[in-house]
């Protein structure tokens, strides 16, 4: 499958649907990225708190793929926002990846109640400058903290990771991205197994019409809105099918009626705001 390049406002790109490997243990983390290295993936999104860097690393580094060709994310835990040890948090990520650089480095949670996320900030500008991170974004920031870093150093993250889906469209976030050159990505694309959202009527008739699972169906939704997405499975046969909905293209019908399935009360995880 080819996945869509999409630009950043730095200049460089990145492949809108990806791996997420949350909650992937640590001892299968290098089996299950080789797995979707193999299927065709190039985007692979870790964290520090996942504690399955190093087998992401080893799966890298086992398949011989040239580095250009990937894209790794990784992003800054809460406990090291103050700026030396965001630098010091960065230098051991890439350690237990085993590269010279991620292509992207996100701030995890703003966690506003903390009151570091400016400080952090400055310190992933530091990285960009130092070489160390090719791109730099944030993860999970209340609409507030997004603009205040923003307006406290001049320098816009490129993209914003959130929690995003059918039932939780986070429409006010989007338009502020779309404002400011921001590209969004979602993470619990497919709800996270939290909700009946891959049982819910309306995407199983999209699903039956296009031959296609809900899965692809909510994996096109979003790459149909130019949301940059990375869904999570260690299933073999969901690996690959997850990165086949490059292929599915939904109608503007369809879209719109993905689009009708927000709630209010849709989102699953953690609210920023109260971190
Ligand atoms: P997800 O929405 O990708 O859901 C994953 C789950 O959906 C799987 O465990 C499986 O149960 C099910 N699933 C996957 N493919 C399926 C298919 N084809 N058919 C049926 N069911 C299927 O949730 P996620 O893993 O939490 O999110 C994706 C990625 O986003 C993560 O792996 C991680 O990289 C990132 N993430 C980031 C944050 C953050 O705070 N920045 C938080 C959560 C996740």
């Amino acid at each position: 499958p080819v996945v869509p390049a999409l630009p950043f406002a730095d200049g460089r790109t990145i492949p809108q649907l990806g791996y997420g490997v949350f909650k992937v243990e640590p001892d299968i983390a290098a089996d299950v990225t080789s797995q979707a290295l193999a299927a065709g993936y190039r985007h692979l999104d870790t964290a520090r708190i996942y504690r399955n860097e190093e087998g992401v690393g080893r799966a890298i580094a086992e398949s011989g793929i040239p580095r250009e060709e990937l894209f790794v994310t990784t992003k800054l835990w809460d406990d090291a926002h103050a700026f030396d040890d965001a630098i010091a948090a960065c230098e051991a990520s890439l350690e237990r990846l085993g590269l010279e650089y991620v292509d992207l480095y996100l701030i995890h949670w703003a966690a506003p109640s903390q009151g570091q996320y400016v400080e952090a900030w400055k310190a992933l500008i530091a990285l960009q400058e130092r070489g160390l991170v090719r791109s730099i974004g944030v993860s999970n920031f209340p609409a507030a903290q997004l603009t205040e870093i923003i307006e406290a150093t001049g320098v816009t993250p490129v993209i914003h990771q959130i929690e995003l889906h059918p039932y939780f469209p986070q429409r006010e976030l989007r338009a502020l991205h779309a404002e400011h050159g921001i590209l969004t990505e979602s993470w619990g694309p497919l709800g996270q197994g939290k909700s009946d959202l891959l049982e819910n009527g309306t995407v199983t008739e999209i699903a039956a019409a296009h031959e296609a699972s809900p899965a692809q169906v909510v994996l096109a939704w979003h790459l149909a809105h130019g949301i940059v997405t990375i869904p999570k499975s260690v299933t073999p046969s969901r690996i690959v099918e997850n990165l086949a909905a490059v292929e599915l293209t939904l109608t503007a019908e369809e879209v719109a009626a993905l689009d009708a399935l927000g709630r209010e009360d849709g989102r699953g995880g953690t609210d920023p705001a109260t971190k």
